[in-house]
């Protein structure tokens, strides 16, 4: 069993219900159980291509899956969820990403572990020390390498309890 921990984000559509399903979906997996869950943040838009403000939160997984395989549990939750690939970084319905797989370290053409952008990103880290500010990336803390962002524009957009466990 390895701890993982996840980034959701999406910021087409409703990205709040379509973040809690793929929460449920990524729980019902026999192999995989979802342990805890951030609030949910607002935060403007990033990259190259004009769109709407990204809606995110991060997820602590515990799974017997492998890292590929829970990347696959990813894309095929995300493909569920009609995410089209348009353009990169462009505006989509859901994102899900790896940022730690038990910090295992993978440079592969399909799967970077730990995730190679999450560092210099305040709308995963922001939510991510929510959940796990000790967790080590990389030789430094959550809380230590979000110390050396921005994190302006970063707000709390849903603050309920639980909000992915839904009916
Ligand atoms: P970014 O990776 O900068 O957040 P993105 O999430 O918009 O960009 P996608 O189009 O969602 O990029 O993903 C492209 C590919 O990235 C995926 O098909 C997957 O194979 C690969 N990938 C590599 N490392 C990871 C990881 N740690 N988590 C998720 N996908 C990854
Ligand atoms: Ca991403
Ligand atoms: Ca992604």
């Amino acid at each position: 069993m390895t701890i993982a921990f996840l980034g959701l984000g999406g910021n087409l559509g409703d990205p709040i219900a379509a973040m809690a399903e793929a929460l449920r979906r990524l729980d019902m997996d026999a192999r995989t159980e979802v342990l805890g869950v951030s609030l949910v943040y607002r935060t403007p838009p990033w990259g190259p291509v004009e769109q709407p403000a990204f809606l995110n939160a991060c997820a602590r997984v515990r799974t017997a899956r492998s890292a590929p395989e829970l990347l696959e549990l990813c894309l095929a939750t995300e493909a569920a969820l009609h995410r089209h690939r348009l353009v990169r970084w462009g505006p989509r319905t859901i994102d899900l990403d790896i940022l730690d797989f038990g910090g295992e370290e993978i440079h592969g053409e399909h799967l970077t572990l730990p995730h190679p952008r999450m560092a210099e990103r305040a709308f995963v880290l922001v939510p991510l020390a929510e959940i796990a500010p000790d967790l080590d990336i990389a030789g430094a803390s959550v809380r230590e390498r979000l110390q050396a962002l921005d994190r302006s524009g970063v707000e709390v957009a849903l603050a309920g309890p639980d909000w992915w466990r839904g009916a």
